[in-house]
């Protein structure tokens, strides 16, 4: 199955010039309920897991962590894996933790980076927690990824650019379909709308800049309307339009992971430019 992107309303690299240099490719995941693989890609799935190494747990709160994402390098080349490494693994406490990276973050949230030939010894009980918030533990979700342009978002624009942009998209009345797509995607830029954009987005181990490694979001897409004569929003999927509102397969393609983000908005997982080992952040929005 593929799942596809409208067009834009308009295209930044021909229609306003000054922002063709900030363009960049960011991958969609498209998560789908589904049955993963322990080699595969997905949400939610099982993980590629040596049956010799324990399991890890929170520190906080003695409980086994979720398996939330693994991705390889097959199907997303573009991750900067460190050297002989080719799937990464993401697990986290399915408990609150303060964010971004407060004391002992590195103990609620991990990233694990492997290379999947050296896991013949599969672990094949995963622990689960006994009773898991459905708001921390995706659904188990596999991945139709596609690639697309995105823009940053007016945040991380030099402030004259983005305030003609702006004004330029106000002056045609459309919308800024092109910026900070939303839904679960790797790169890129997400919005801030909750709190400001922290001044310095830095790692703190080695103080690099951050970047968005992967965005989380309660829906893919928005219900509204975008451009003008009500022309529905660009991130519903093409091939998922005939289906008939509200029933369990629509809200499946809308909310496909269960997972509620902060108040029904999105999170990012930002990790060390220099070095993806460093201790990741997390903002939710
Ligand atoms: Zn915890
Ligand atoms: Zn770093």
């Amino acid at each position: 199955m593929s799942l596809t992107t409208a067009p834009a309303s308009h295209d930044p690299a021909r229609d306003f010039p000054e922002l063709a240099p900030y363009a960049r490719t960011v991958v969609r995941l498209h998560p789908r309920r589904g049955v993963p693989g322990p080699r595969g890609s997905h949400l939610g799935g099982p993980m590629l897991w040596p049956a010799a190494e324990p399991w890890p747990r929170c520190g906080e709160h003695e409980e086994p962590m979720a398996a939330v994402a693994q991705l390889t390098t097959a199907d997303f080349p573009e991750i900067r894996f460190p050297d002989g490494t080719d799937v990464v693994q993401l697990l986290w406490c399915p408990d609150w933790h303060d964010q971004p990276h407060p004391e002992g973050w590195g103990q609620a949230c991990r990233l694990f980076w492997r290379r999947a030939a050296e896991v013949t010894d599969l672990l094949t009980e995963q622990p689960r927690s006994e009773d898991p918030d459905p708001d921390m533990v995706p659904r188990p979700c596999v991945l139709h990824p596609e690639r697309l342009t995105e823009y940053p978002c007016v945040e991380e624009l030099p402030a004259g650019p983005a305030r003609r942009y702006e004004a330029w998209l106000a002056a045609r009345n459309l919308p800024d379909d092109v910026s900070a797509i939303p839904g679960y995607k790797l790169g890129g830029s997400m919005t801030w709308g909750v709190t400001d954009r922290p001044e310095r987005l830095e790692c703190e181990a080695c103080r690099a800049p951050l970047e968005l490694f992967l965005q989380f979001d309660t829906s893919e897409y928005g219900l509204g309307s975008w451009g003008p004569e009500g022309t529905p929003d660009r991130f519903w999927p093409l091939e998922e339009r005939g289906l008939e509102p509200h029933t369990d397969a629509w809200w499946a393609a809308l909310e496909p992971t269960g997972m509620t983000i902060g108040r029904g908005g999105h999170a990012g997982l930002f990790v060390c430019s220099a070095d993806p080992r460093h201790p990741a952040s997390h903002f939710t929005q």
